[in-house]
């Protein structure tokens, strides 16, 4: 199976999607009908530009409303035929794409449908060329791939053949069973697109909201399973209508197309035990052990007040880099970084985001092979100055340009804490935070797809649904991205939350645009007792987010709690969530000038994140109008 792309997957002209297309290493691809229509040049002229680029044009597509016109136009039909296959003739495609026909005049009736595919069979194999045939889910009489199936079988010609639409099958839920039995030779072409599972109508849904393998919910892995079978060899080429990508940077939007269909065949070869395309060797995605460390990019003028946080939050400086501005802070299995060197990433990463996460280490099986898949995969590898003896820790550039760093056991790499490091003699007696609960980044709505596919085509990684949270400056659009969790183990695994907001005016939008752009707004750090834990952070002097009253009101409404708990929650700002495992309780730091903020968690078996709080939280800040969080001495 050979990785392709549509261009109508991609913004901006015909040529500027050419280039994108190339520039990310595809060989194959389909031209959009309206791409070609609105290119002021000749088909001999975009062959050439293909030719120029190393690109093989598969088809023009889609050719419409073909099969079952009643007599008195089939012939007007035929030369409207004729006419794409000269146009095909012109692109030096011989692939003509024909897509099941909305005609509301079209007639239905198997055998009529494949005398017209035999007759346009025919007259393609004159010219040398070849039909397939699609069918659309909302297709006038054929809007099921088994119905087209059979429409193929019957025109019984060697020049006509299936077009599988991953869409229009997996939309409609259709037994997989019949694409085993296509012989090879049968099967002209496949498209892929993913989808969220939507409530709409198949055409909307089509149109807006396709999205990349690895983006959605559709099962590709059972249709990609059921084409190893086939054999098929040829094409499987991105068609994926999307709103978010065609305001996207064409380049970026080709890259990551390649990324999804690259995890996609080898996912699918990795499960058949065979390799079913020219996809680089890659090893498996890792599971995610946990967070083995944080790293801040602070400069020195601020660098006093985030220490005093930190202080407040428990940590103590456990150790100083060997060779540069770099101090380790740490408390239970939490390992923060604070990096105010004056050269190198974290300095650069500063000047552009300001005191901000500038890099997120996972703790991984094999750093080493986790790096390798991401090159495979086409992610960015990082490598940076490093001193005499010092770790040369596995990177990759991640949200914003930070840092995603692969840290193991089985290299010495899982012993950076002692070998970048002199030990201060400070211990931590901490406040009872004992390991990293999740962390939250913020981006650009039309950047979340991009950041899921990062995750989840590196890790071994669950998403849940996208869910809409309510900001009072509009709908921020939240999804977790889950590796490794088991149950409520404090530290065990990596448990992410992507924001995005389409309101400039939201938290999540302001963090990105007003402050310093994409980047982890929130880290929640599990407590053992959040109470506790709050009343020596504040004894400390640090300023934890004021809930209102008529959130603990509301409370003693929905659930049935005793009155001491709801009097401490109310006492220490902390609100609560349950689900059928078990309770949940988080509280806020203010936010720091940036809009970053530590958030504490207890999770007594509850899986989720407090869901139902974060619009109340969301509206706390917002009243904040300056933004502090730092004790004030
Ligand atoms: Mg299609
Ligand atoms: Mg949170």
């Amino acid at each position: 199976m050979i990785p392709a792309i549509a261009t109508v997957c991609l913004s901006g002209t015909l040529r500027e999607k050419l280039e994108a297309i190339a520039a990310a290493g595809f060989t194959e691809l389909e031209i959009f009908e309206n791409d070609l229509i609105a290119f002021p040049g000749s088909p001999a002229e975009v062959r050439r530009i293909c030719g120029d680029l190393g690109l093989r044009i598969i088809t023009v597509q889609p050719f419409r409303d073909f099969e079952g016109m009643p007599d008195a136009r089939r012939a007007k039909t035929f030369d409207r035929a004729e006419r794409k296959l000269d146009l095909m003739g012109e692109l030096g495609c011989d692939l003509l794409f024909v897509c099941s026909s909305v005609a509301p005049d079209a007639l239905p009736g198997m055998d009529r449908l494949a005398a017209d595919f035999r007759e346009l069979g025919e007259r393609a194999a004159k010219r040398g060329m070849r039909v397939g045939f699609e069918a659309l889910a909302w297709g006038r009489h054929v809007g099921d791939y088994r119905d087209a199936w059979e429409i193929v079988r019957r025109a019984d010609h060697p020049s006509v053949g299936l077009i599988l639409d991953s869409f229009h099958v997996l939309a409609r839920d259709l037994d997989l069973a019949t694409i085993r039995n296509v012989p090879k030779d049968r099967l002209f072409f496949v498209q892929i697109a993913d989808a969220p599972k939507l409530q709409m109508d198949p055409l909307s849904w089509s149109r807006h909201w396709r999205c990349m393998p690895g983006q959605g919910d559709l099962d590709l892995a059972s249709f990609m399973d059921a084409l190893a079978v086939t054999g098929y060899d040829g094409p499987v080429s991105l068609e994926i209508f999307n709103d978010r990508f065609r305001a996207g940077s064409a380049r970026a939007v080709a890259v990551d197309g390649r990324r999804s269909l690259f995890t996609l065949i080898d996912d699918a070869g990795k499960r058949a035990g065979r390799k079913l395309g020219p996809v680089p060797d890659m090893p498996p995605r890792a599971t995610v052990k946990g967070v083995e460390f944080i790293e801040f990019a602070v400069d020195e003028n601020e660098r006093p007040g985030f220490e005093r946080l930190l202080r407040g939050l428990g940590f103590a400086a456990t150790g100083r880099h060997r060779s540069k501005d770099v101090s380790l802070w740490e408390q239970g299995a939490i390992r923060i970084v604070v990096n105010s060197d004056r050269e190198g990433f974290a300095h650069s990463y500063n000047l552009n985001h300001g005191t901000s996460v500038c890099a997120m280490a996972l703790k991984v099986p094999d750093a080493r092979a986790t790096l390798e898949r991401a090159k495979a995969i086409l992610e960015q590898p990082y490598s940076g100055a490093i001193g005499p003896g010092e770790l040369d820790i596995p990177a990759v550039r991640g949200l914003g340009g930070s840092l995603v760093y692969f840290v193991d056991d089985v290299s010495s790499l899982g012993r950076w804490s002692e070998l970048d490091f002199l030990p201060t003699g400070e211990k931590a007696e901490g406040i009872g935070l004992t390991a990293v609960d999740h962390v939250s980044q913020s981006m650009q709505y039309e950047e979340m797809l991009t950041w899921l596919l990062f995750y989840t085509s590196l890790i071994e990684a669950r998403k849940s649904p996208t869910q809409a949270v309510i900001d009072p400056g509009g709908v921020v659009q939240s999804q977790v991205i889950e590796s490794g969790v088991a149950g409520d183990a404090p530290g065990a695994g990596l448990r992410l939350v992507l924001n995005g907001s389409q309101s400039h005016r939201t938290l999540a939008a302001r963090f990105v645009t007003d402050f310093f752009g994409s980047g982890v707004q929130h880290i929640a750090l599990d407590a053992t007792d959040i109470f506790a834990a709050v009343e020596k952070m504040t004894a400390r002097g640090v300023e934890i987010l004021d809930i209102p009253d008529n959130y603990y009101d509301d409370l003693e409404a929905r659930f049935d709690l005793p009155a001491d708990l709801t009097a401490r929650m109310r006492r220490f700002n902390v609100l609560y969530d349950r689900d059928e495992r078990g309770p949940f309780y988080q509280a806020y730091t203010t936010t720091l000038e940036g809009g970053f903020f530590f958030e504490i968690v207890q999770r007594d078996g509850y899986a989720g994140y407090g869901g139902p709080n974060a619009g109340i939280r969301l509206a706390a800040q917002a009243r904040l109008a300056r933004p502090t969080g730092m004790p004030s001495r």
